[in-house]
């Protein structure tokens, strides 16, 4: 098979082999054995690298599939220079990578993870450093919200999950991670937090829009930083392991 790709995930894999885990456009995630990758100056290996567009050759096995043929085509360069958005970067693999089955094809899926690395390679003009980490922080996690939303896990935003009443933006409305979305004032329960109209109306706009047409949005910091909370505990519910790239981003938004 060939195809693109996009590395997930690699492993140690006996002495000098690598065990990938990536994200195809002709066949979703697929696992497969690079051999030899890991001796020094190996034409396979040089080509295996993360934050990159990779044109892929996969050989099907009956117990492993092998990647026969390995040609970088688009390498995300400013990732790489820069540990925050390296960190990022993983954390968006991870989490895509817990997420998504193995060999179920979803090109929408491939394109969301094109989109976020070119946003995350980019560069952004804001001067102060914090706003500048702020903005990528956000961008991954808009990342992480249309692709849950892709896979079936999408909040609900327009009715309340209890009773079904649409959502009044002219209301105090409450979220529920648990049930994943929005209640009214009238249901809602101690576990329940408030969550401002402003919010649930950019959630609505990420669901929506696609991932480049964010960056026209205004957002202030405090958004920013309640969106990044509602979405990090609808996403803690839906987790039954801890992704382990995340200490590195929260460490990073303190
Ligand atoms: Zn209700």
């Amino acid at each position: 098979m060939n195809t693109q790709g996009i590395i997930l995930r690699k492993y140690d894999f006996r002495e000098s082999d690598s065990f990938f885990s990536v994200y195809t456009l002709d066949s979703g995630k697929v696992e497969a054995i690079a051999r030899g990758v890991k001796k020094p100056k190996t034409k396979l290996g040089g080509h295996l690298n993360f934050f990159s567009i990779i044109d892929l050759r996969i050989a099907k096995g009956k117990i492993f599939n092998h990647i026969a043929g390995a040609v970088g085509q688009k390498n995300f360069l400013n990732i790489k220079q820069d540990l925050n958005k390296i960190n990022l970067a993983f954390y968006c693999l991870e989490v895509t990578n817990y997420f998504v089955n193995l060999e179920k094809k979803d090109k929408r899926i491939f394109y969301l993870l094109k989109e976020i690395l070119e946003i995350l390679d980019s560069k952004n003009n804001q001067k102060d450093k914090l706003l500048n980490y702020q903005y990528y922080l956000s961008f991954s996690y808009f990342y992480i919200l249309k692709l849950l939303n892709l896979l079936g896990y999408k909040p609900e935003l327009f009715n309340c999950l209890k009773c079904q009443k649409d959502i009044l933006l002219s209301e105090n409305n409450y979220f529920d991670a648990i049930g994943g979305g929005i209640v009214c004032e009238k249901c809602k329960s101690k576990e329940m937090f408030k969550i401002n109209f402003e919010i649930i109306k950019f959630l609505r706009l990420i669901l929506e829009k696609e991932l480049h047409d964010l960056q026209k949005e205004n957002i202030t910091s405090e958004q920013q930083k309640e969106l990044i909370k509602t979405t990090d505990k609808f996403l803690t519910y839906r987790l039954d392991r801890e992704i382990k790239s995340r200490r590195f981003i929260v460490k990073n938004s303190h």
